[in-house]
This record gives structure tokens, sequence and C-alpha cells, in this order.
């Protein structure tokens, strides 16, 4: 049996509590000997009778560890009388960032405690929890290179960051009222309000309806109570956009319905915001008037302090920023931005390094990824070049693969403004300074337009990498998988090879040889753009009939609007021409009166989805069609079927019209979905594929999702999705980069 070794641990090991973790380990197990960290992995030197139990034990590592490889080397010479942790030296980092982690249990037990040094501190934390990427200037992670490298320890801090049986035992974030960043209540012109208490008064300013900024981890929130939900809707301008809840416990159960791999997301450390189904849906309305609701738990110090003294149960949280653009950070920035949105601030004066949102979930699928799970680092072999992938145009991040893994930044936004642009090229230039990787190949969009595929071209020109253009849809289904499949998107928008917009794709073959082998029935957007925004136009140029001509004219459009719409689909003039899933959606809203103006993205196809959860799926027949070699479902018999029913609905009106609606929403959802599994299924069993993947952001919708699985599943197929990443386009990048890694093979 062996009775020494050098155990090297190579993953996420920094920032996680490892190295007082394996202390731990070893003063249990009676071993002797050293742990350090080199940059790129954790080094033991371990000596004892019981190493097997120990190599098992540090082989696990703390919860927030992730672990790639372990490794035992032989180790001579005596070991040292006891056990000691070392200082980190530095050495090469391959995708070492480790992400936020929510306030643990021992810490929100230590900021309750009364008589502790702790009590009341608003920063408090240890080695298994606080801020991480956040505050990371540099790697290795050590407090000088942090934000917190501002605050040097107290004496009492000292000695419990060097007191190995501390659980704040080289804690790099170990900070008190003493020594520690400090909050402070500010008025809505950002002069400080003194005051013994900043968080009660805020609580207390909070219950009394009152809306405040509230500096975070990664970045501002504005708070009010449910009562204030009008006023700040009014005030940020956002009348119809559902806000997120911050919750206790019990309010959480009250409100939604949480499964068990809900509550699992909800309280582990990552803290995500969750998207439930509410208990009633007729309730929270101000705050979210669909059927569901965004809640996340308190997850900092800050906030199990501010709900203790809150008497409301539920904050709305929402992030200060506009949609879209990058969260806002600084307090100077803040108080600018919000001027007349909010009453007060409670902000601090820690530094965020790098901003963060909040991450959200809905039924295990990642929609946005962000604090705690980003960087997100994936162990994937494309080749021995650097890569960047820069993301599409909406709901971007980026992703860099070096030395065989894919790291992926945190969610940067809608990179169509310039504000957005500068955070996308401050987050390559960090992560490529993090990980020490300069790229061969950078992967973008096939939109020429884009303000990334820009940006990729001008840092190529710059650099002499190489420039790999990938189809945005074809990226959704690199990011699931490189074996042979039947690729299914659903999405809202992209650029296909033809010009067209394209989102209801299915290919066949093996990344990077994807060819489109179906799509949904093309319809032209009159207007463009401005089909995506006023959905009744996009039901005109899908069903352009006398009928819809005389609902809309019901509706108030007038004879010249009207007169300007027919003349763009008869002539094609003004249109650009789509097969995009979002859209057939947006059309059936607009219809049925569910959604006639787009005020956020996706807003109707997420309020048809609300409206059919109350309804009955029935099944329609389908009509299929080909076009250029391509089978196509025919939309536009789905959508008159659906005018049909709706017609019946209303003339005369149904004793129970809102039920006929919403089992028309249901029904058109099913059969949608039905026929998209039906292109799939069908190009699997020709060309005999075992697997469909499916991706796209239409995917988040669970019962076209279902269908989908349902039909896919009886015929005796696999359905493939990843879970470790969005469905939407939060996975392009990673998807451009293994596009771009296995082209090079
Ligand atoms: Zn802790
Ligand atoms: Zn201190």
């Amino acid at each position: 049996m062996r009775n020494r070794g050098r155990i090297l641990i190579r993953g996420v090991v920094q920032g996680v509590g490892f190295r007082p973790f394996v202390y731990a380990r070893a003063t249990e197990l009676g071993i002797r000997g050293t742990v350090r960290n080199t940059g790129s992995q954790v080094e033991i030197d371990a000596w004892g009778g019981r190493f097997p139990a120990f190599l098992e034990a540090v082989s696990r590592g703390p919860p927030m560890a992730r672990i790639d490889s372990v490794q035992v080397e032989p180790l001579d010479g005596n070991p040292p009388p006891g056990f000691a942790i070392l200082q980190s030296t530095g050495g090469a980092l391959s995708g070492l960032i480790p992400p936020e982690i929510a306030t643990c249990r021992d810490c929100t037990g230590d900021i309750f405690d009364p008589g502790g040094r702790y009590n009341g501190y608003w920063a408090t934390s240890c080695v298994n929890c606080g801020p991480r990427y956040s505050i990371i200037r540099d790697l290795p992670y050590d407090r000088e290179r942090t934000s917190m490298a501002e605050f040097p320890m107290c004496p009492s801090c000292a000695a419990e960051y060097s007191d190995p049986s501390c659980r704040r035992h080289h804690a790099q974030t170990i900070a008190c009222p003493a020594c520690g960043p400090q909050i402070s209540l500010r008025d809505a012109a950002g002069t400080l309000l003194p005051s013994p208490d900043p968080v009660g008064e805020a609580a207390r300013l909070l219950d009394g309806g009152r809306i405040l900024a509230i500096r975070g981890i990664g970045g501002f929130h504005v708070a009010c109570i449910e009562e204030s939900a009008g006023e700040l809707k009014r005030r940020l301008g956002r009348t119809e956009q559902p806000f997120a809840v911050m919750v206790t416990p019990g309010e959480l159960e009250r409100i939604a319905c949480v499964s068990s791999s809900d509550r699992q997301w909800l309280e582990s450390p990552v803290r995500p915001i969750l998207v439930l189904p509410k208990r009633d849906p007729d309730t929270l309305s101000p705050v979210s008037n669909l059927h569901t609701i965004g809640c996340m738990l308190p997850y900092a110090p800050l906030h199990h302090l501010l709900f203790a003294r809150l008497s409301h149960p539920l904050l709305i949280m929402t992030s200060a920023n506009h949609p879209g653009y990058p969260m806002v950070t600084d307090t100077d920035e803040a108080v600018e931005k919000l001027a007349g949105h909010v009453d007060f601030f409670l902000t601090h004066n820690r530094r965020i390094v790098n901003r963060c949102d909040d991450s959200v979930i809905r039924d295990g699928f990642i929609i946005r990824l962000s604090r705690g799970i980003a960087p997100k680092r994936t162990r994937i072999d494309l080749g021995g070049q650097c890569i960047l992938g820069v993301g599409p145009e909406l709901n971007s991040n980026i992703t860099v693969y070096t030395g065989g893994f894919a790291v992926t930044s945190p969610h940067i936004g809608h990179v169509r403004n310039p504000p957005t642009l500068t955070y996308l090229q401050e987050t390559v230039e960090r992560t490529g300074r993090f990980l020490g990787a300069s790229c061969d190949v950078i992967a973008h969009d096939l939109h020429p337009q884009f303000l990334s595929t820009r940006f990729a071209r001008e840092l190529a020109a710059a650099t002499g990498a190489a420039l790999v253009p990938v189809q945005h849809h074809r990226a959704h289904v690199a990011a699931v998988t490189t074996d042979p499949c039947i690729g299914i998107t659903i999405d809202g928008v992209g650029y296909g090879d033809d010009g067209h917009v394209w989102g209801g794709e299915v290919f066949l073959g093996r990344v990077p040889d994807l060819d489109r082998v179906a799509h949904l029935e093309e319809h032209p957007m009159p207007g463009g753009d401005m089909a995506t925004r006023f959905p009744e136009r996009m039901l005109y140029g899908i069903l352009p009939t006398e009928k819809t001509r005389s609902l809309l004219a019901g509706r108030g459009w007038d004879d010249i609007a009207l007169g300007v719409l027919e003349r763009q689909v008869e002539r094609s003039v003004a249109v650009a021409w789509t097969s995009s899933t979002g859209r057939v959606l947006d059309a059936v809203a607009a219809m049925l009166g569910t959604c006639r103006e787009k005020t956020y993205d996706g807003e109707p196809a997420m309020r048809l989805e609300s409206l059919a959860a109350r309804g009955t799926a029935r099944e329609w027949p389908l009509e299929y069609g080909t076009r250029d070699g391509c089978r196509t479902l025919s939309t536009r018999a789905l959508i008159r079927l659906a005018f049909r029913e709706f017609t019946r609905s209303t003339d005369p009106p149904l004793p129970d019209r809102e039920k006929a609606l919403a089992d028309i929403a249901a029904s058109f959802q099913h059969n949608l979905a039905r026929g998209i599994a039906a292109l799939a299924v069908d190009a699997a069993r020709e060309h005999g594929i075992p697997t469909i993947v499916l991706s796209g952001g239409v995917a988040y919708n669970r019962a076209i999702r279902d269908t989908i699985r349902v039909e896919v599943e009886n015929a005796g197929l696999t359905l493939l999705m990843n879970p470790e990443y969005p469905l939407g386009d939060g996975c392009i990048s990673f998807g451009q980069c293994v596009w771009a890694g296995t082209t090079a093979r």
C-alpha cells in the first residue's frame, strides 16, 4: 500500500477553498506534507499511513471545485513535521477563473451571530463563498490581484487568514467591519446620507414604497416592493417586461410551483433566477404578466441582511441597465444613469472589476449564462490552436478555446450599441489575458453587418488571425454535438446562406458539414424589422387575405397604412424573407390580440405561450412542400387553420372566448412543433441517423419542446439538447469555436 506521493490536481482549483480543504483532510487523516497552487494545478506532497484515504478525499475536492484530472507521482525525501499551505506560485494558467459563490450557510450564521465579529457585516465571506470573478484583476487568484487589495486585513482578520483550523484560512476575500469595504446610503443625487445602519434604513425605505438602486456582487439592481411595481415601470419605461423577484424561501412556496430540480438550482451556490410557473397565473401581474415569474433567493450577505430587516417578503430586483446593455457597476455611473429613476442608492466601496448579471434558468436549461456559472469552462479537444468565438448580435457572450478547454464569458448583451461593443472588446482582452491566450483563429457570425463581425475582422487584421464565418444555426448545432445528427434549430433570427432570415431549420450531417435539408415555409416580413416590432405586419405577410385586412382595419389600421402593407407584400418591396419560428409565433400572438407590439425581446411568443398554458391542444392536419431541394412545413396552412378557429370564436363571440383563444394558442404551438419534429424524424429515417439535436430560443417553450421530444422518442430516436449552454444565442460563441476547431482538422 502506498504511503506517500505527489498529487497533482487540475481543474477549477483556485478560489474554491481547495488548499484549506486539503489541509483539513490532511489534519483529519494524520497526513504530513504541503499543498500549493501553481497556477494551473494544486500540488500536494503527502506522507502518511492513511495516504489512500487521503488521496480519495482530495480527489473529490471541495464543493465548488471542478476537477479535470488527478495524477500521483512518486515522492522522495522526508516529510515536514506537520502539514502546511505554501504560497501560490505563478505559472501557465489554463481557464482557472473561479465564478462567484453564493454566501454559505456558515457565513449566513456569522452575520446573524449577535456577539460575533461578522454580525451585520454586508461583505462577510470565507473560502467556501463570496465574490470571485467580479473582483479579479489578474491570476493566480490571491488578494493582491483582486479589488480586495485596497483593504488591508486588520489583526483579527489576519489571524483567521493564517489559522489553519479556521474556515477563513487563506480566504482571499476575508474582511470585517473594521477593515473591509463599507456600505453607504445615498440620496438620488448621490450625496452620502450618514447613518449608523444603512441597511436597516434601506429596508425601511423599501418597505415605504421607495425605489432603490442596490450595488451587489456583479452590478447594480433596481429594487422595490410589489406595490411599487407600477411606479418602477413608469420610471424605467418598461411597461410590459416581467421583472425578476428576490424572495424569502417561504414566499417562494406561496407564489410559485417549484420542482425538486428547480429547488436544487435555487439553493445551489450559483443561486440563479429560476423562471417558475406561478401558483396562480392571475397573481403578481404588476411584476409579470406571464404565467411564469423569475425568482431568486438572497445570495449575498447584503441580501440576507436586507430581508432580515424588511417586512415585505418579496423585492423586485431588476438590472439597472437597459435590457441588452452592460450592467452598471460604478456608483458615479449609476447616479448619472439612474437620475430620475431611483430615490436612493445603497452602495459600497468594493470595486466591481468584472460585471456579472444574474444567471437565469428555466426547466433546467440555462437562459442567461452569467453569475456563478461563468466564466464557464468545458473540456473539449479542438486541436492545438487557440480559437476565439465572438458570438452573434443578441444575447451575446464570447468563448476562448485553448489547450483543451473552452471558456465562455458571462453574458455580454446585445452587441448592437457602442457600450456593449466596448464591453465585448474588454471581455475578449481580459479573457485572453487570464488564459494567457492569443488567438490563431477568430470565428464569427456569417452576417456581414454585425458589429461583432466587424470587430472580428478588425482584430484579425491587427493580429493576423484567420477568420472563420459560421452560419448562426449551424453554430447552434455545433454547441450540442459534433457527432452525426439531424439538427433542429428554432429561434427568432439568424443570417442564412442565401441572405434570408433563417430560424426554423433542419440540418443533416456532422459538424462542420451540415446541409440544410428542411425548414419552415418562408414568408415576407413587410417592412423588415418593423414586422418584428409590430407582429400584425407579420400576420399579414403570412396570410395576405381580405379577412386579415378587415381584422387589422377593425383594430384601427387606416386605409393608408393598410395600402402600404398590401403593396409591400404584393410587390415584395421592402420585405425580408424569413423561415423564423419566432415570427410565426408572433403572428399568431398578433392574430389572437395577445400582443400587438413587441416591447421587449421575445414578448409576442412568450405571451402566446402564457395564453396557451391555459388551453388544450387539438391535432390539426399538417401540410408540407418542397423548395430548392428542402422539405418545408407550411406554416401558412397552420395560420389559416388558426384564423378559422379564431373567426369561429369571435363571430358571434363564444361564451368562453378566453378559453377558446387559449385552445387556439395551445393547438397552434402543438401542431407547429409536431410539424417541425416530423421534418426532422423523416430526415433521420431517410438517412439512418438515430440522433436529433434541438437548440434555439424557441426550445425554452415547454409545450413546444415537450411535443418535439415526444414525437422524436415515439419514432424510436434520441433527442439531444445541451443543458450546459443556453438553448438561445448564449451558446453561439461556444458553437462558433467548436465549428472553427473541427473545420481546421
Ligand atoms: Zn462562507
Ligand atoms: Zn478585519
